[in-house]
């Protein structure tokens, strides 16, 4: 049988997912056992006018991590897209925006005030700004177009599979790359994670308990072994679907809710919120004098903890600019 063709290309991401895939370690040679890698700047040197000079779906699988931020990221998943049988949203950014997602909260404009100008350690005079095209001496310099808005892989090409995680636990790639050499494949949209919530792996015990005050991370050492929520700490496994064997949880953190939504959810954030709603409020022990308006004022950051890895992929998608 002849071997397969694989491809990873990194885009507006932090990089953690290409390390993810090193950290399948000596499973990597199974992988090469069956598939050569003909793309993978990360590791090889391998230019874009290569793959452009494939031919179309020579590429058979392409395992692409990163969100859309600017046209060069665009114009790689309409390339990678074209040379490949299947592509694969690899971890979050890809899959739901993630934290470069967050971006959304601002437009192009309020970000470069903020990096070209206002930052401490910026010294900017001339008010200076990327300017493309920009003719130089040697002649005439094309940067990527920084876009306004995040996008996610499947907003800007068609997508066949996701593979949630920020980044994806080494357990879900290795299970992928394995029904992926043996073409195994579920049908073409599937996340390639299991049916359930963070919830159903986690070992923590819950009691139904109703919750009077939400602390952060840093303000109570939780107990080892009774849910961070019903302790009152925000913790989003609720809302996330499962695949991490909740490895967070297990080290007395929340889960932060990379997984992304759970299955048949399509909004990460209102799901989290709807099921926080259920469990504020009062008990027979607690005191009167609830105000859930008091209680809903004690989570400071609600963007960053309801959408942080999924804005882009929301029912919301950004915030409204003022024009
Ligand atoms: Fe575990 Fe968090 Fe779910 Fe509680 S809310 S059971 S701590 S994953």
């Amino acid at each position: 049988m002849s071997k397969l063709n694989f491809a990873f290309y990194w885009a507006a991401s932090c990089g953690g997912c290409e390390i993810a895939i090193l950290d399948i370690n000596e499973k990597i040679l199974d992988v090469v056992a069956k598939a050569d890698i003909v793309f993978w700047p990360v590791a090889m040197d391998v230019k874009y006018k290569d793959v452009e000079a494939m031919p179309d779906k020579k590429i058979d699988v392409c395992f692409f991590n990163g969100s859309i931020r600017n046209s060069e990221n665009e114009q790689m998943a309409k390339l990678l897209r074209r040379k490949s049988k299947v592509l694969v949203a690899f971890g979050s950014c890809a899959h739901e925006g993630c934290i470069p997602g967050l971006a959304n909260l601002h437009d192009r404009k309020e970000i470069f005030e903020r990096v070209y100008h206002e930052t401490p350690s910026t010294k900017n005079p001339n008010r200076d700004e990327p300017i493309t095209p920009f003719e130089v001496r040697e002649g005439t310099i094309h940067k990527p177009i920084f876009f306004n808005t995040v996008k996610t892989l499947d907003q800007t090409v068609d997508v066949d599979y996701y593979l949630p995680g920020c980044p994806p636990p080494v357990d879900l790639i290795v299970k992928a790359l394995e029904l992926i050499t043996k073409g195994e494949v579920p049908p073409k949209g599937s996340v390639l994670a299991p049916e359930k919530s963070v919830c159903d792996e986690c070992p923590r015990t819950k009691d139904q308990k109703k919750i009077s005050k939400i602390f952060r991370v840093y303000e109570k050492e939780p107990e080892p072994e009774t849910c961070l929520l019903e302790q009152g700490i925000l913790c989003m496994g609720p809302a996330t679907r499962a695949g991490c064997s909740a490895q967070c949880l297990q080290v007395d953190y929340p889960c932060t809710g990379c997984g992304g939504p759970c299955p048949n959810e399509p909004d990460q954030g209102a799901a989290m919120l709807s099921a926080l709603a259920s469990i504020l409020g009062v008990d027979e022990e607690m005191e009167e004098g609830y105000d859930p308006e008091e209680m809903m004022s004690q989570i400071k950051d609600p963007v960053g903890t309801f959408y942080k890895y999924s804005l882009p992929h929301s029912i919301i998608k950004r915030k409204v600019m003022k024009k």
